[in-house]
């Protein structure tokens, strides 16, 4: 193997803790950058090193020693980045990649011109300039620049909504009459090897637009489970990626497919891949960057997927209480993301139920949110 191979990680959240899992099996030590000494990596990687992975000077520093770098989020710095790539570290995904799909704006108006359907939006600098375009609303009002999780989204549906609307870059964007939203992973290799995992299906909380659970087999007719295979290839290769890219998507109630939003990294929606999937998003981003061929992508089981989030403080009850009684249940995989608690509604972990079929997956799933919300106050 590539033991001596030093590879690195900009972001020590969750994802990266997920990779670091996967690299221990590939006898990888890999090195993290994030400012807080906190965060989920901290206590995995023995060459932790605490800095900003926006900061040009701490990317050059971090990642001059290494021999290969990856991201867990996108606000990294790509000067930085290209300074090292220039040097001969390989970047994957490369700073352009990278830099494309840090703004919405640019992302989609890249995948527009590459004749990869997108739902119709205009570029909007600040809140003033709305007042000129409300014949677009409703509409769907998204920052250029990081949003996540639904943090910098909001529904335009009437003129006087302008008041209350983002004062910076935005995208306006037409509201889209969604049947589901799906995501499919594609990996792709530093020769073009691509390979795909099954789309999976995202249903989001229509109060909070967070995700409340993610199947897999998504709940889609064969033909469209192919189309959107085949789009989120298209995609992949239009931007030249090397690692992995999210594809989500909308499936619209006229059975249209708009791409919605790439991320170039794991992703929560390949979360259920380390149990449901022969290979797991995670260790085939590890292949990707250690010059490994691509792994095998079957499902072996259906899935479903729960975040945990914390609960509100006056409703916090003991999360050992909860998983006292969740555990009890078989083919339930928790991940605890060790983050200190913080603010009400911050992603503290996941579950994953595997089972036959994806009905008897959401069975155990409803059961497990029930026991969430009542003995740890999940909302
Ligand atoms: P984020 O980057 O914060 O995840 P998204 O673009 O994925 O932002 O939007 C969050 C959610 O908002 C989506 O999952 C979807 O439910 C809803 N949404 C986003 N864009 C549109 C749109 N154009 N029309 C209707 N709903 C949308």
């Amino acid at each position: 193997m590539r033991e001596g191979l030093k590879v690195g990680i900009l972001g020590g959240g969750q994802l990266g803790a997920m990779l670091i899992r996967h690299a221990i099996d590939y006898g990888l030590n890999v090195s993290v950058l994030d400012q807080d000494p906190a965060s989920p990596c901290a206590r995995y990687s023995s060459s932790f090193k605490v800095g900003d992975p926006m900061s040009y000077d701490d990317v050059i520093s971090f990642g001059s020693k290494l021999d290969v770098i990856t991201i867990e989020k996108e606000a990294v710095n790509t000067q930085a980045l290209r300074e090292l790539a220039k040097a001969g570290i390989k970047v994957y995904p490369s700073p352009d990649v990278i830099e494309l799909i840090q703004d919405k704006y640019t992302q989609k108006k890249y995948l527009e011109d590459k004749g990869i359907a997108v739902p119709h939006l205009i570029q909007i600098n600040n809140k003033s300039e709305l007042e000129h375009h409300t014949e677009m609303l409703p509409a769907c009002l998204k920052k250029c620049k990081n949003g996540y999780d639904g943090k910098g989204v909001m529904m335009l549906y009437n003129p006087t909504d302008i008041n209350n609307a983002f004062d910076e870059p935005c995208i306006l964007e037409e509201l889209v009459d969604i049947k589901h939203e799906i995501s499919v992973i594609v990996c792709r290799d530093a020769a073009g090897a691509v390979i795909c995992y099954d789309p999976v299906m995202m249903v989001f909380n229509s109060q909070h637009m967070v995700l409340d659970y993610q199947l897999c087999p998504a709940n889609i007719s064969e033909k469209k489970a192919t189309e959107a295979i085949n789009l989120a290839i298209k995609t992949a290769e239009a931007i030249n990626i090397v690692g992995i890219l999210a594809v989500e998507m909308f499936l619209t109630s006229d059975d249209l497919l708009l791409v919605n939003e790439l991320a170039p990294r794991p992703h929560n929606s390949g979360h259920h891949t380390i149990e449901s999937c022969t290979t797991s998003q995670y260790e085939q981003l590890l292949r990707i960057l250690v010059g490994m061929p691509l792994g095998d992508t079957k499902l072996k089981k259906s899935s479903v997927m729960i975040n945990v989030f914390e609960p509100a403080a006056n409703k916090k009850n003991s999360i050992e209480d909860a998983m006292k009684a969740i555990l009890k249940t078989s083919d339930v995989h928790l991940h605890w993301y060790g983050k200190s608690s913080g603010k009400a509604g911050r992603k503290m972990g996941h579950i994953t139920i595997t089972e036959d079929t994806v009905e008897n997956a959401i069975t155990k799933a409803t059961i497990i949110r029930n026991i969430l919300k009542d003995s740890y106050g999940q909302e």
